[in-house]
């Protein structure tokens, strides 16, 4: 079988050099004789290795030296823990914006340890769009503010990182890291689940500014301690090795591929071709988000007559074009195009979607 589109949301498709590299030095890395995946974290190797993923990760989103990247076991989730026990200090409420499934999760997890403020939340219109920040109301005693800068089941998007004064902006990156450039000094801390942009499940980056190290509660567990992590190079216990070696290709992938501002132009080429078909489709497809907040990255569509899903679903996958089918929360179809799906692949789908409306409007 050879391979297919993969949309899927994520786990999501890796670049396919990646695979290929990984693939070739699975039995001996480096004339190491093992694989990464068999070698001591401590050991130099890991560690040149380690070091090399951080440099090409800084380089590519320009991160200041007076930030700190640390890569750790888990995913996405976990941080909507460790931000709350890393950075509360003697505070006891943080600002959380909605917009969507996710930062909604990371809000009620966050209830567990204090209490949370919902400075604007666009439940109101079906997350279709995103609250001005003109209407929020943050808390003037809050730790952090929270939000995701892309849903990835909503396919809620900000085009920028927003203008506040109040609290550190703590980001949720995980469907949007590396699809463009980041002003990173305008966020306290940034991280992202690995398994869409960044390389395989398992791993969770997190990008944090120094200043922001000392506010952990006590009862933080040691190996999430981000200011313990951050002095031990991330490796205070033993780190998700394969996954930091694949996201450390990924990295390479993408500098060869000229940077994130080329990796946009790319990105922006793919979705607008995407939402042109669907909007033009004069509503047997449809998108629901307003056009300043959609997503690069999570596209869902919705068909007018739901009953063809399924049948779109059976006949996609027969033309190679798979996992389009939408999350279980909101149902519908979504198009997942992180960096790795090549513009072919959104032609094909494209010309598909084209093709079945042909046939069944
Ligand atoms: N946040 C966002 C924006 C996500 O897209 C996801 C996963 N789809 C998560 C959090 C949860 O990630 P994890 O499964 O790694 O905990």
């Amino acid at each position: 079988m050879s391979r297919v589109y993969n949309f899927s949301a994520g786990p999501a498709a890796l670049p396919e050099p990646v695979l290929e590299q990984a693939r070739d030095e699975l039995l001996d890395w480096k004339g190491l004789g093992r694989s990464v995946m068999e070698i001591s974290h401590r050991g130099p190797d890991f560690r040149d290795m380690a070091a090399e993923s951080e440099a090409d990760l800084r380089e590519l989103l320009a991160i200041p030296t007076n930030y700190r990247v640390l890569f750790l076991a888990g995913g996405a989730q976990v941080e909507f823990s460790m931000v709350p026990l890393n950075l509360l200090g003697e505070k006891n409420s943080a600002d959380y914006l909605i917009t969507g499934h996710w930062s909604e999760v990371a809000r009620a997890e966050a209830e567990r340890y204090c209490r949370t403020n919902i400075v604007a939340s666009g439940a109101e219109n079906d997350f279709t769009s995103i609250p001005d920040t003109a209407v929020w109301e943050c808390d003037p005693d809050a730790a952090y503010l929270h939000y995701t800068p892309n849903e990835t089941i909503h396919g809620v998007e900000f085009d920028k990182v927003p203008r506040v004064e109040s609290a550190p902006l703590v980001a949720d990156m995980t469907s949007s890291i590396l699809s463009r450039p980041l002003d990173v000094g305008r966020l306290g801390v940034i991280y992202a689940g690995a398994q869409k942009n960044v390389g395989p499940a398992g791993l969770g980056l997190v990008i944090i500014r120094e200043d922001l190290l000392d506010r952990g509660l006590s009862i933080t567990p040691k190996v999430f301690q981000y200011k313990r992590q951050a002095e031990a190079d991330s490796l205070a216990n033993t780190p998700p090795t394969f996954a930091w070696y694949v996201a450390g290709l990924v990295f390479k992938w993408l500098k060869e591929r000229g940077g994130l501002a080329a990796v946009e132009a790319v990105n922006r080429r793919k979705a607008a071709r995407l939402y042109e078909t669907i909007d033009g489709s004069g509503g047997f497809y449809r998108n629901p988000v307003d056009p300043d907040c959609r997503s690069l990255m999570n596209v869902p569509f919705t068909l007018a007559d739901p009953s063809l899903e399924e049948v779109f679903l059976r006949e996609a996958e027969s033309n190679g074009l798979y996992a389009l089918k939408g999350h279980p929360a909101v149902g519908g179809l979504r198009a997942s195009i992180y960096n790795a799906m090549p513009e072919a692949g959104v032609d094909a789908l494209v010309a598909f979607m084209k093709h079945f409306h042909s046939n069944k409007g």
